[in-house]
């Protein structure tokens, strides 16, 4: 083999820097029948009991969080899972802390000593499950308001739908803390609405930002490049705007939050297919909320008012979007009380597609 063959067959070899490999994370239980799950079943409200085909049972509980932890809370909930569990943790991409054990009999002092802490347990089954949210103002360079402060506001008043089974079935809620990125589809989801189009910071546009970008990023070609105090920046066709805030991320100097524009919207009935049906959008029920920290009031107030409503109304296994398909929208507003204002109809001049424009009538 020649020097140069060699050579070619030597690679370096990749750096990973990705997740580490989660099996040696894991319960015995789980990874001994990995794929080999026969069913399951729900003992109680937050604990699950998965049975392998090879006979072996374990039991999961499930723990709300506060969603952004402190190393002391963090601590306490590894205590508790090293005395009261099998010393296994894992976190769910709804916060919640799970708990894994091998017998039926622990189950019963790990709930004791979770409660006893002031943690809570349940999201499984018929309930409202923890909200997913996004990483808000912690991480991300864009939000509108405090994703993970809306969520302990909202799961703290709907603590008990949280706990018990008491809903049709289960209610998937989600937020975003910016109007166009994560979050997304829920059968309740609140997310950030801005109501106004950017205002630009000429003197920062030229150092900052990629003019090109920027003007592809906008969905209705609202931003044009253009000189202002004879310097590089962009202009803004206000009339096409549809406040989207796609300009803001590449292009900082775009501001669009602010205390008073930056409003919270809510929107109903969004699911992925199942079984029983294809995918639902969700659609918008409330818009113009305040962004009222620290307890956001008014949001929590319509999303209690929706909450109420589906669990009154719908039958058993009826997800929101099922429910909202039965009674029909005119029936939902009566129901929750909300009003039907001119924010629900969809007046941009690119919505002819997706309205009824035909004679038909639809039911
Ligand atoms: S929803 Fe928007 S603001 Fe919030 S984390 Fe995602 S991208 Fe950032
Ligand atoms: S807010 Fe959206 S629609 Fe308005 S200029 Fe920016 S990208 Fe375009």
């Amino acid at each position: 083999m020649s020097k140069q063959q060699v050579e070619k067959k030597v690679h370096r070899p990749p750096i990973e820097t990705g997740c580490p490999d989660s099996f040696q994370y894991m319960h015995p239980v789980m990874r001994r029948n990995y794929g080999q799950w026969a069913y399951h079943e729900d003992p109680r409200p937050g604990v699950l009991k998965h049975v392998a085909h090879s006979g072996d049972a374990i039991w999961t509980v499930r723990v709300g969080t506060q969603r952004i932890l402190d190393v002391i809370t963090l601590n306490l909930l590894c205590d508790i899972g090293d005395k009261y569990a099998d010393g296994y943790v894992r976190f769910t991409i709804r916060s919640n802390i799970e708990y894994m054990v091998d017998q039926e009999s622990k189950v019963g002092p790990l709930i004791v000593e979770l409660e006893k802490n002031g943690f809570v347990v349940g999201g499984t089954k018929n309930s409202v499950a923890m909200i997913a949210h996004t990483q808000g103002w912690l991480h991300c360079d864009i939000p509108g308001t405090d994703a993970a402060g809306v969520v302990k506001a909202m799961m703290d008043e709907v603590i008990d739908e949280f706990k018990g089974w008491n809903m049709p079935n289960r209610v998937h809620m989600t937020t975003s803390c910016c109007q166009i990125n994560c979050g997304g589809q829920g059968d309740i989801a609140i997310n950030v609405q801005y109501t106004k189009p950017p205002k630009i910071n000429h003197d920062l546009v030229s150092n900052v930002c990629e003019r090109p970008s920027v003007v592809a990023r906008c969905p209705v070609a609202a931003i044009r490049p253009a000189m202002v105090n004879g310097k590089p920046s962009l202009e803004v066709d206000e009339k096409k705007c549809i406040c989207c805030g796609a300009c803001y991320p590449p292009c900082p100097p775009m501001q669009i939050n602010d205390a008073e524009h930056s409003k919270l919207s809510v929107w109903v009935g969004g699911n992925h297919s199942n079984a029983r049906g294809k995918p639902t959008f969700q659609k918008l029920v409330a818009a113009g909320i305040p962004n009222n920290p620290p307890r956001w009031p008014e949001a929590t107030a319509i999303v209690k008012k929706i909450l109420r409503a589906y669990r009154d109304d719908a039958k058993d296994w009826e997800r929101i979007s099922d429910w909202v398909e039965r009674i029909g929208w005119p029936r939902f507003f009566e129901l929750t009380g909300l009003p039907f204002t001119k924010f629900h109809i969809n007046n941009w001049k690119g919505a002819r597609n997706s309205l009824n424009a035909s004679t038909h009538i639809r039911f």
